[in-house]
Parts: structure tokens; C-alpha cells; sequence
């Protein structure tokens, strides 16, 4: 993206991660001076080695009287538990704070199109959902943010832009203005960043009014709400699952549509189906080009994902599932389950899973969240502590074995995965390999 609007300018970037980076690289081809500066010294030893032009200065020796914006990464907090501190600083000199996401909805033509998608699960399935039935229809399309590239880093040239916000990346803008936004669903998730779930709430619905056009899962008691009280134009979409999906739509001339014969889990899937199947009838998308789209979709990894078989025992990857909600879905996806849950704990824990504890078959517990999962588990479904993945996957699956019926091993931890893995795709690929092992270990062991 060209950011024309900062040529000979002088711009503070502060974070320097992959969105960070993404700024640099966008305002310097744009002729933008830049200042820039991270609290992680290894991070700023990084930046260094890729960007030559940039001024690697500490923000307190900046004239800030100079500087007339300064670009923040998602992952700095601006209102609470308290400010960054480079942000009261900004702050005391008036210094307008942005986002990437704002440089680049600046910057982008009036004809191309954006649209916005949020809520607390579903984000990156549904954003890769649209791109994938519009990329199939002959659109020339884009999608990033949260998911995969940041904005900055997307082929300038597309018609249309999907694009994934998470309340981070909400919180820090002071203007959004998209074609289509997608809220999908709400539940208590990040509340250590935003205070309280009102906020949270807040944040997201931030997207909607900011949008000529909003499609809001109604399935959610907060959505719901949302839907309700907003006054713009808007698309409920319900998700209810029959022999086949169908779309439950209102007054907005969209057609309902049906789908069988997926691949994707249609109990964690249904709401992004719906919400993409909307989104995609709005853009004048033929319905046929549509549920092609959704049928042949192929998902994502990580999310709900079967792996395969070793006789009676079916795997299943669920390792993005980080809050109890998301593992709901993949819960209610299977019966027999050998649930391995656990890492770091969102607030509530798995409370709200306890209604569907008849089928677990056996948890097998990992990581810091053990002793208040043990709790919640007491007395209601039998449980084991195994402390990490690779004792639970093997103690599961020993027991699953020697069981006659069909079972299914499914890490959905219902938590984040930081107490002991770097990320939640670390997390999914490690259990992967031990399937996989597993796999050849037990073949070899049947051939001999
Ligand atoms: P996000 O980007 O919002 O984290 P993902 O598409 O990566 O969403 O999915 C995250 C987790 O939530 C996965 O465990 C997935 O199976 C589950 N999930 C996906 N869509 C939904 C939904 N609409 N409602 C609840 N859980 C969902």
C-alpha cells in the first residue's frame, strides 16, 4: 500500500513485530521518516537488520513536537489495566495514535471494498470462508489482518479485502469505516486485557457501527443485542442445523440457502457458513458459486480438525479452541470422548462446559489450569491429571484401546496455550507429530 498522506512526514511506530514491520516497510517506500522503538530489545536488534533507514531512537529523546502520529501494534495496551507508557507519553504532546488498520483504510481506493470480520470465535474460519467462495467466483480478493499478513502487506491491487479484527486491533482505532462487517459471537474471552466483558462488548461492536452493512450471528444472547439496538442497515443470521444448514435471514431480500456434504464440522461451522453465505449474497455472488464454495472449503488447521484413525480411535486437533465456548462446538461434535483440556485458563474456566459433561467419557488434565479443572470435574465425570500433552495423549490413548467402542481423542483445551507452548498452532502441530508416531508405532507393531 502506498500511504501518500505521510510522504516527507515524520511517524513514530512503536511495536515491532510483523505488523509493526509491515508499517516500516509501507511508510518508508511511501517517504515517511520513521522513529521507531519496542520494550524488547530483541526485537528492536531485528528491526535493525531489516530496515536501515529507520531512526532506532527511545521515544523519550523524540521531539515530539516534530512527530505528527505515532503507529501502534495490536498488542500494546492503550486504556486498560493502565496505558502504555509510550502512550501517555504520546498523549501529553497530542500526538495522534493509530493503527495499521487505519493506515490502510486511509490509503485504499473509494472502489475497493472491505470487509470487517469479528467475534470472539469463529474469526479466522469465517475470514477464510468469504475469500475462499470469492476467490472461486473471479474475485480478485484479499484477506489478512489478525489472520496471516497484516493489511499492509496485502496485494494492493484487490477489489475486495477480507479482512479479521480481534479487539486489540478494535480497541486501538479511532475510525473504522468498512463495506460489510461480520460479528459472529460473544463470550467472555480477553477480559484481563479489557477489563470487563462491557468493554469487551464494546470493542467489538465498535466494527459493526462502523460499517454500511452488518451481519450479526443472533444465535448469542450479547450479538443478540447488539443486533437489536443497532440502527444501520443489517442481516441477522441464524444458524440451525437440520438434515441441512439453512440461513434464516429477515427482510433483506437474501435468499435462504441449503448445504449438506461438507467437509468442515458443520456443529462448529454452521454460524461462519451462515455468515459467509450472507456476506457472499450481499457482493452478488451466485448461490450456486456460494455453496460449491462452502462444500469443496476445506478449513482450517487446528480447528476441529480430524486427523485420522487408529481402530476404534478417532483424533481430532482442536488445539485453537483457547476459551470453554469454542471447545463447546467440538464437544458437540462427537460422543465417547477421551477430552484432553487444560493450559491457561480464561476467566470462568470451563464452567459453562459442565451441561455437556455426560459426553466426556474421561479428562485428562494438562497444564496450570489442573487443580481448578480437577474442581469443576469432581463428582460430575472422570478425570485424571497427566501435567502435560504427550502423558495425556499416551494415557488416552492405552485406555481407548482397549475399549470396544468407537472413541474419540480430542484435544479442544478450552484455554490458552502460554503456560507451556509458545503458541496455539505449536500446541496442535505437537499433537500431530504424537499422533502421528503413534500411528506408525502401532502399524508396525500390527505387522510383526
Ligand atoms: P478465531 O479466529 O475467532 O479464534 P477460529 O476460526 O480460529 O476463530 O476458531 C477458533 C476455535 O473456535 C476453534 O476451536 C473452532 O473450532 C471454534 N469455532 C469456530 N467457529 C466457531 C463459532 N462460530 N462459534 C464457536 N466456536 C467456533
Amino acid at each position: 500500500m502506498q500511504l501518500n498522506k505521510y510522504k516527507s512526514q515524520n511517524v513514530a511506530v512503536f511495536g515491532l513485530g510483523k505488523t509493526g514491520l509491515s508499517v516500516i516497510n509501507a511508510l518508508i517506500s511511501s517517504g515517511a521518516r520513521i522513529y521507531a522503538w519496542d520494550d524488547n530489545e530483541g526485537q528492536i536488534a531485528n528491526a535493525k537488520t531489516i530496515c536501515k533507514e529507520c531512526n532506532f531512537i527511545h521515544p523519550k529523546k523524540y521531539n515530539w513536537h516534530e512527530i505528527g502520529t505515532l503507529i501502534l501494534s495490536p498488542g500494546v495496551p492503550i486504556s486498560y489495566p493502565m496505558p502504555h507508557w509510550i502512550v501517555k507519553l504520546a498523549r501529553s504532546f497530542d500526538c495522534k495514535i493509530k493503527s495499521d488498520i487505519e493506515l490502510f483504510l486511509e490509503a485504499k481506493t473509494a472502489s475497493q471494498k472491505v470487509i470487517g470480520v469479528t467475534g470472539t470465535n469463529g474469526k479466522s474460519t469465517t475470514t477464510s470462508l468469504i475469500g475462499y467462495i470469492l476467490k472461486s467466483a473471479g474475485r480478485k480478493v484479499a484477506i489478512g489482518g489478525n489472520l496471516g499478513l497484516p493489511v499492509l502487506d496485502l496485494n494492493r491491487d484487490a477489489e475486495i479485502y477480507v479482512i479479521e479484527f480481534s479487539s486489540f486491533q478494535l480497541e486501538l482505532m479511532n475510525e473504522i469505516n468498512v463495506d460489510i462487517s461480520v460479528l459472529l459471537n460473544i463470550a467472555p474471552d480477553h477480559i484481563d486485557r479489557h477489563g470487563n466483558i462491557e468493554n469487551y462488548i464494546a470493542v467489538k461492536s465498535r466494527l459493526v457501527e462502523g460499517s454500511k452493512v452488518a451481519v450479526i450471528g443472533c444465535d448469542n444472547e450479547f450479538t443478540a443485542e447488539i443486533f437489536d439496538k443497532f440502527t444501520g442497515n443489517k442481516i441477522p443470521v441464524l444458524a440451525s442445523i437440520l438434515p441441512f444448514l439453512s440461513f434464516q435471514s429477515s427482510n433483506t431480500g437474501i435468499q435462504l440457502g441449503h448445504v449438506s456434504d461438507m467437509k468442515i464440522n458443520l456443529v462448529s461451522n454452521a454460524e461462519n457458513i451462515a455468515a459467509a453465505y450472507a456476506v457472499c449474497k450481499l457482493l452478488k455472488i451466485d448461490s450456486n458459486i456460494i455453496i460449491d464454495g462452502i462444500k469443496s472449503f476445506p478449513g482450517l488447521k487446528h480447528r476441529n480438525e480430524p486427523l485420522g484413525k487408529i481402530e476404534n480411535v478417532l483424533f481430532v486437533n482442536d488445539s485453537k479452541a483457547t476459551n470453554a465456548k469454542s471447545s463447546e462446538k467440538a464437544i458437540l461434535s462427537y460422543k465417547n470422548i477421551y477430552w484432553i483440556v487444560g493450559g491457561k485458563s480464561k476467566e470462568g474456566g470451563i464452567e459453562l462446559l459442565s451441561k455437556h459433561f455426560t459426553r466426556i467419557r474421561k479428562a485428562f488434565l494438562i497444564g496450570e489450569s489442573t487443580e481448578a479443572f480437577a474442581n469443576t470435574m469432581e463428582n460430575k465425570v472422570d478425570y485424571m491429571k497427566c501435567c502435560n500433552l504427550e502423558n495425556a495423549l499416551k494415557l488416552a490413548f492405552r485406555e481407548a484401546i482397549n475399549n470396544k467402542e468407537k472413541i474419540t481423542i480430542l484435544l479442544s483445551p478450552a484455554c490458552a496455550s502460554f503456560d507451556q507452548w509458545k503458541s496455539f498452532e505449536e500446541r496442535g502441530e505437537a499433537f500431530c507429530k504424537m499422533f502421528e508416531n503413534l500411528r506408525n508405532a502401532f502399524t508396525i507393531t500390527c505387522a510383526v
